[in-house]
């Protein structure tokens, strides 16, 4: 199964594709973590990204898609892969449909995470993450048991550099100019799932299970 998540910063897609991945086993593929973690590591990838990522911009395309091209192709994407954070502007989507095209992958779903501008705000700038092990917390709609402290590991929380109110407001100009058009491109092909993400995380996995028609019950009939 190939899931390809759209939507705002601030939709939950990083949310959501945890909780897909586990419940149908297939990879989480963020380029925003790939890039983060390229960024920590300092190679030169993430030395030639870090510059763009802090001004809230996009990475030029021949870097971010020579990089989704490659990790598409590790042997773990064979049952499927969520995808999140890429395609993230045109000429991303068309490339991904030449790699698509070239190995046979034919069926994929687009689920697009629709949510206000407030919630995006409210999301962003609350969201809180742990050094260590990456686990996502929120200051009021999900907070960590002890402050700064993540619940998980004991890893000490820290605020994205691009979570701060300047940089949202570029990125969310990038998404309205270069994102959005991708939700058109997706919805002209038939393939696209709206989804009012501004509802509690649960009920948003709930509805994209029932599209994908994956029973959301376990039921013990003995
Ligand atoms: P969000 O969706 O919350 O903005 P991500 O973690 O997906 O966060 O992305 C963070 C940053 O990483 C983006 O602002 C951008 O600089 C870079 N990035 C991630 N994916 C891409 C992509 N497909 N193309 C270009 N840049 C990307
Ligand atoms: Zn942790």
């Amino acid at each position: 199964m190939i899931i390809i998540l759209l939507g705002p910063p601030g939709a939950g897609k990083g949310t959501q594709a945890k909780t897909l991945s586990q419940r149908l086993k297939i990879v989480h593929i963020s380029t925003g973590d790939i890039l983060r973690e390229a960024i920590k590591t300092n190679t030169s990838l993430g030395q030639e990204a870090a510059k763009y990522v802090e001004r809230g911009e996009l990475v030029p395309d021949n870097l971010v898609t020579r990089m989704a091209r490659e990790r598409l192709s590790c042997d773990d994407t064979k049952e499927g892969f969520i995808l999140d954070g890429f395609p993230r502007n045109l000429a991303q989507a068309e490339s991904l449909d030449e790699f698509f095209n070239s190995n046979g992958l034919l069926d994929y779903s687009v689920i697009y995470l629709e949510t206000s501008e407030n919630t995006i705000i409210k999301r962003l700038t609350g969201r809180r993450i742990c050094k260590s092990c990456q686990a996502v917390y929120h200051l009021i709609n999900a907070p960590s048991n002890k402050q700064g402290v993540c619940d998980a590991c004991g890893g000490e929380l820290y605020q994205r550099p691009d979570d701060s109110e300047a940089t949202i407001k570029n990125r969310l100009q990038v998404y309205e100019r270069l994102t959005a058009p991708v939700v058109a491109y997706y919805s002209h092909k038939g393939k696209l799932l709206h989804i009012s993400a501004d509802n509690e995380a649960d009920k948003v996995i709930a509805g994209i299970l029932k599209f994908l028609k994956v029973n959301d019950s376990c039921e013990i009939s003995l």
